[in-house]
């Protein structure tokens, strides 16, 4: 059975007119899911009883089951739903001066295989629906009583190998009728699936692109990453451009920096030589140890020379900020331990 939450409100919409009832009815309907808060369509009561008992005879409103949380000292929290077929994800909250911010998860499992990343221990069993990913936001939004103000698609997963349901996901939360959240608070990142840039860049909707580059050329990116042989990084960034001529918005460059892998002042000058004028920014992440693998975080005079570096090339570069990293929440953390005990 469909959830109302996976709804787009031109999809409900076009539902609704092809079983005779009115366009407006789909923009009523938002209203109580997303405004109002009421899931259960039999309370929506300045609808028709007909319309009401349509929507509850056809489809579920089943919320994500919480199954436990943790709060760190920094006020970060992880969440671990219960999905209706058992499967486990989670979904991190963040605090920021700007906001709240959600970390949220598009697939169970991840098939990317990054050599670095917790996510890929686990293949991908299936995608979220765009209904689970609504889901997530709604739920913590219903924990804490706050509104959630930014999205980040970084949880576990490739967004863009669950392409169709994420848009969707993304046009439910920013539409006015939905959460409304604005296209410029949603950040969709991706290890670059380059059929999918394209299609991205065509898209009436813009959230905010994040490319997850690590390695200044494929000879190291193809020994991180297992889908640089795939889509080597000269077809990412000719896709990039062709993005950034079409939507004039700026890319950010996610890099995190390993330690004697891929932060030298030579790798630096080779990432300012590779993006220089592609409208970029490099976002340098702090790499957070996974017991499985040897990788080590930069030491933090590495880190301010590398950023250093950068600057002085005339690359705008930001040093990210690790929240939550005493409950394995922190950026690239996230992974199932709790599988086999719930
Ligand atoms: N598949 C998408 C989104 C999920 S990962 C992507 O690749 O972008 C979100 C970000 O966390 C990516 O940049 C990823 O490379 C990074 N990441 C993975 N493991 C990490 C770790 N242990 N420490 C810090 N960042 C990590």
């Amino acid at each position: 059975m469909l959830n109302l939450y996976g709804l787009t409100i031109d999809q409900l919409s076009d539902y609704l007119v092809k079983n005779q009832f009115k366009k407006f009815n789909a923009t009523q309907v938002y209203e109580w899911l997303y405004q109002k808060k009421i899931s259960d369509p039999l309370q929506m009561s300045n609808l028709n009883k007909e319309l009401r008992d349509f929507l509850s005879r056809e489809f579920s409103v089943t919320l994500l089951e919480l199954a436990t949380k943790q709060i760190s000292s920094d006020g970060t929290i992880k969440y671990l739903f219960k999905l209706e077929d058992g499967y486990l994800i989670e979904t991190v909250l963040m605090r920021h001066e700007y906001g709240l911010s959600l970390c949220v998860t598009s697939q169970v499992g991840c098939n990317m295989g990054c050599s670095f990343c917790a996510s890929g221990l686990k293949y991908k069993t299936r995608d979220l629906t765009a209904a689970e990913l609504v889901m997530q936001i709604l739920c913590v939004e219903a924990d804490i009583d706050q509104k959630i103000t930014h999205i980040v698609v970084m949880g576990i997963g490739e967004p863009f190998d669950n392409y169709n349901n994420v848009m969707d996901f993304v046009r439910i939360v920013n539409h006015s009728k939905g959460l409304a959240i604005g296209q410029r608070h949603i950040t969709i990142s991706t290890c670059g699936i380059v059929p999918n840039i394209y299609k991205f860049a065509d898209e009436p909707i813009r959230p905010n692109l994040a490319v997850s580059l690590h390695a200044p050329n494929d000879e190291l990116r193809t020994k991180l990453m297992k889908i640089n042989k795939r889509y080597p990084i000269k077809d990412i960034i000719e896709a990039l451009k062709v993005y950034f001529e079409k939507t004039s918005r700026r890319i950010t460059f996610e890099y995190i920096l390993l330690h004697e892998v891929n932060d030298s002042v030579e790798q630096a000058d080779e990432l300012s030589d590779l993006i220089r004028g592609l409208n970029a920014y490099v976002n340098l992440i702090p790499y957070n140890p996974v017991s499985e693998f040897s990788y080590q975080s930069t030491d933090s005079n590495r880190a301010s020379r590398f950023y250093d570096r950068l600057m002085k090339r005339g690359i705008n570069v930001t040093l990210r900020r690790e929240q939550g990293k005493d409950i394995d929440a922190a950026c690239g953390q996230l992974r199932m331990k709790h599988e086999e005990k719930v």
